[in-house]
């Protein structure tokens, strides 16, 4: 089955330091990223990969402040009414409460969020990923699980949760890969198209620039995960999707993959 996948663009990051997508480089530059929510056609009902941002304000709040008295804002977290994920959504026609899946990447805000607004929908998670946010090893790593999106998601009737060991089939065509490398949860998403195998990276691959010059992201909790993940998605995958890139949009215009 050949699927179309749709990205949204549902906000963005102003002046992300560099050094946090490339591990040991860029020191003291600083670029703009994208957030995205990914739109999977072809199945009875739209399947999401993960979920935007429930909250800009809780976002803004710990970022965007300035870094020294030049007034300079690192990491300033934006989002458009147009860009909140129901409107854009909705903007394409979907209906939030008709999404019969939500594939999490990862446990972060800016993915992870906004489950709430699939009721209906399937959640699939890394199970690891799931057992490291409840009750982490290092708080510092699990402490940046949003503990809201996780009650939400414990909350839901035990068959809207779907929880992934290392590989699963999500739907014909559609599978889930766990990599781990930037979190204990980070899975890939591989779907079939007429265009051939896309694959959305999760956050193991922020930029085109890791996977094309096998650079690990700066932003790692296991730095060996990233460059087996790296070596696996460059193996398999026709069309590669980093989560964060805006040449996403560049290479693929108006968001349609295929
Ligand atoms: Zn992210």
């Amino acid at each position: 089955m050949n699927y179309k996948i749709q990205v949204l663009k549902v906000g963005g990051v102003k002046n992300a330091p560099l050094s946090e997508m490339l591990f040991m480089r860029g020191w003291g530059e600083y670029i703009d990223l994208n957030v995205y929510v990914w739109v999977i056609l072809g199945a009875d009902k739209p399947v999401i990969v993960d979920t935007g941002i429930k909250d800009i304000n809780l976002l803004t709040g710990r970022s965007g402040k300035p870094e020294d008295s030049s007034g300079f804002e690192i990491h300033k977290w934006m989002q458009s009414p147009e860009e909140k994920t129901e409107n854009a959504l909705r903007s394409i026609g979907i209906d939030p409460t008709d999404v019969s899946h939500v594939i999490v990447t990862h446990l972060h805000y800016d993915h992870f969020s906004n489950i709430s607004l699939f009721p209906n929908a399937k959640i699939v998670v890394s199970r690891k990923g799931l057992r490291e946010a409840v009750a982490p090893k290092h708080v510092e790593i699990g402490g940046q699980v949003p503990r809201d999106a996780l009650c939400d998601l414990l909350r839901r009737p035990s068959n809207l949760i779907q929880l992934i060991d290392d590989e699963e089939e999500i739907l014909p065509d559609i599978n889930v890969f766990w990599i781990g490398g930037h979190t204990p949860a980070d899975q890939a998403v591989s779907i079939k198209t007429s265009k051939g195998k896309a694959v959305i990276t999760s956050d193991t691959v922020f930029l085109y620039r890791n996977i094309e010059e096998n650079i690990p992201i700066g932003y790692f909790y296991n730095l060996e995960e990233c460059y087996d993940a790296m070596k696996r998605i460059r193996n398999e995958a026709d069309i590669i999707l980093p989560t964060h890139d805006p040449e996403v949009l560049l290479r693929h215009p108006k968001g349609r993959i295929a």
